[in-house]
């Protein structure tokens, strides 16, 4: 279990009697008592599993790695993962961020983001001399190689994501002309092939579970004989933070997930929780909260998208404890085992330059 429920909320001296108290926020005794907190919610429960995967733990350190290294700058094209912290906590170490390989000076380091690229980014970063430095998550790479099997094969793929995501754009870069992006079952009915077109369908990693199956019926109801990915393109970290959040709708009031507004599969746990009929709210950290969400609430969930770190779970925790909130506790704890070995290229520098030490 995290070590999240042991810890006390602090003690602090009562607000004189005419003081507005906040909702829940100090409850004052008998002068000269120490004043006990009145708890804004009952209870915290934190859903388990939560925060990073293996795709996010990996590109991270790849950066980490890569700084070491070479020293500042090291050039990362896009976001390295969807989250505001995690980019800056970079940006502070030397990562410069970049929306583009033409804006990184020929000859530099520069390190590809975990949502992955079009091959013609590598061809581009190629012309310009870059150190390339891969840290597109293995699982998003599957989904690619999967498209270009289709294609090779002479089948005209479908994919199922949303539109401008930088997955996407990766996914379908890798086979332009042989593959066309539906978001919702609207879109597959818009659908339309010359007779004898082979099909095949793949998805995005980061999607709804469950709104990703509505749309896969549509496609299997309206092209029986299209071909499936044989395991399952949603990744392993986006199902399981879904199941988390899942498991304790029943118990809870309210859910706050924490993670960045472009964070796809944070965006997913909001939606799951507000598909059942119980408020969400998707924060960067405690200072998106508004004490008025809580106002009828007991029981209020946490949980962090694949992107977020840790420390702000508990930087929110802080936050309830210092409104009085001491019942703090794991829903359930599920661990994951998920490692994926640092990129190739970077793993070769580490090995050259231990080798010169
Ligand atoms: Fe990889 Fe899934 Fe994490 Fe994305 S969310 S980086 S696909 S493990």
């Amino acid at each position: 279990m995290p070590n999240v429920g042991s810890a006390h909320a602090k003690q602090q001296r009562g607000p004189a009697a005419t003081t507005p108290r906040p909702a829940g926020f100090l409850f004052p005794l008998a002068p000269g008592c120490l004043s006990r907190l009145a708890p804004m919610v009952r209870k915290l429960l934190l859903a388990s599993p939560r925060g990073y995967c293996a795709g996010v733990e990996r590109a991270v350190e790849t950066v980490e790695r890569a700084l070491e290294l070479h020293g500042s700058p090291v050039y990362v094209r896009k976001e390295i993962v969807h989250n505001l912290h995690v980019v800056r906590d970079l940006q502070e170490r030397g990562a410069v961020f970049v929306e583009d390989e033409h804006d990184v000076p020929v000859g530099a380091t520069m390190v590809l983001s975990a949502h992955g690229v079009a091959p013609v980014v590598r061809t581009n970063a190629d012309a310009r001399s870059l150190r390339t430095i891969d840290a597109t998550c293995p699982l998003v790479t599957k989904v690619h190689v999967q498209a270009r099997r289709y294609a090779e094969a002479g089948y005209f793929v479908i994919l199922i994501g949303h539109e401008g995501h930088e997955e996407v754009v990766g996914t379908m870069g890798e086979i332009p002309g042989q593959i066309a992006l539906v978001e919702s079952v609207e879109d597959v009915g818009k659908l339309s092939f010359p007779d004898g077109t082979k099909l095949a369908y793949v998805t995005q990693t980061t999607l709804s579970v469950d709104e990703t199956l509505v749309v896969i019926t549509a496609l299997r109801d309206r092209y029986p004989e299209i071909r499936a990915p044989q395991r399952e393109d949603i990744c392993y970290a986006t199902s399981n933070r879904q199941w988390a959040v899942k498991e304790m709708l029943d118990e809870i009031q309210v859910l706050l997930v924490i993670g960045s507004k472009n964070s796809s599969n944070s965006n997913r746990l909001v939606e799951v929780a507000l598909t059942h009929g119980v408020r969400a709210h998707l924060i960067d950290d405690e200072t998106g909260i508004a004490e008025g969400w809580f106002e009828d609430a007991e029981v209020v969930g946490i949980t962090s998208g694949a992107s977020a770190p840790e420390k702000l779970v508990q930087r929110v925790c802080e936050w309830f404890r210092a409104r009085g909130v001491t019942d703090i506790s794991a829903h359930r704890f599920v661990e994951e085992d998920i490692e994926f070995r640092l990129p190739v290229e970077l793993r070769r520098e580490l090995a050259l330059a231990a080798e010169q030490e």
